[in-house]
């Protein structure tokens, strides 16, 4: 169903004292939130379960930054959507920018991901969007289309429930750069087109699509105003907790 998210992305950043101060005083800043919005964070893997075991009677979701598509097996290094479903975690952030970039995750391994995600009853955060020379170019909305049908298009409409859709243009991600209101309206109008054109505009209608790049405090109201963009998933600003809380109260 269509709500609105605030997902605070926290990279490689934190580590177990530091995600425990943080999550200390995102706790006791939302601990009197009545608003609608959804707020999840993904810490590092190796605080996850820590992470859950402490937000565990609160309206803060834990989601993994990234996960293997095998449930098991000689994958040195990697961690299993099994493994995060057995300590708790169900949703995963999957196709970052910097996972495409420098972990060489292609469309086809994002599939694989996504199907197992999905096999083992997980909702997805599925990010995309293009680069700079892409945008330059005019050729971002191609490459969005691109992205969407090889990763998402063969998955049936039930199981787009589990589907979070998180648009990242990556010229905006860490640079300070925001996409203009207008540019992420009319991206994300873009891509409910396309679903809706794949399965059905009522379909399209419950999808939510999240920005990302860059939101801060002072951009987010504007962004999230307009009618196509559903919420945030926020990298820099999701590690300090005034910013972060201001980004989800940015909503109401
Ligand atoms: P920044 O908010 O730091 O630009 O990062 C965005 C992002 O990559 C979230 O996944």
């Amino acid at each position: 169903m269509r709500k609105n998210i605030v997902a605070g992305n926290w990279k490689m950043n934190k580590n177990l004292t530091e995600t425990g101060d943080l999550i200390g005083e995102l706790k006791l800043k939302l601990k009197s939130y009545t608003g609608h919005t959804e707020v999840i964070i993904a810490p590092a893997f190796t605080n996850l379960f820590y992470a859950f075991e402490e937000l565990r009677q609160t309206a803060i979701k834990v989601a993994a930054q990234n996960m293997h598509q095998e449930n098991n097996g000689a994958y040195t290094g990697e961690v299993s959507a099994d493994m995060l479903k057995s300590i708790g975690i169900d949703t995963v952030i999957l196709g970052h920018s910097e996972r495409r970039a420098y972990f060489n995750e292609t469309d086809a391994i994002l599939a694989e991901k996504v199907n197992a995600a999905l096999e083992n009853g997980m909702t997805i955060i599925f990010c995309f969007g293009e680069k700079l020379e892409e945008r330059k170019s005019n050729q971002h909305f191609e490459v969005v289309a691109e992205q969407l049908s090889k990763a998402l298009f063969h998955l049936s409409e039930e199981q787009w429930k589990n589907l979070i859709l998180a648009y990242e243009p990556v010229w905006a991600i860490g640079t300070g750069e925001t996409a203009t209101p207008e540019q992420a309206q009319e991206m994300h109008a873009f891509i409910r087109k396309q679903i809706a054109d794949q399965y059905s505009a009522d379909m399209a209608n419950e999808v939510s699509i999240l920005y990302g790049g860059s939101v801060k405090p002072n951009n987010a109201a504007e962004l999230f105003s307009n009618p196509d963009v559903d919420g945030g998933l926020i990298g820099g600003a999701s590690l300090d907790s005034e910013s972060f809380v201001s980004i989800v109260n940015a909503f109401e």
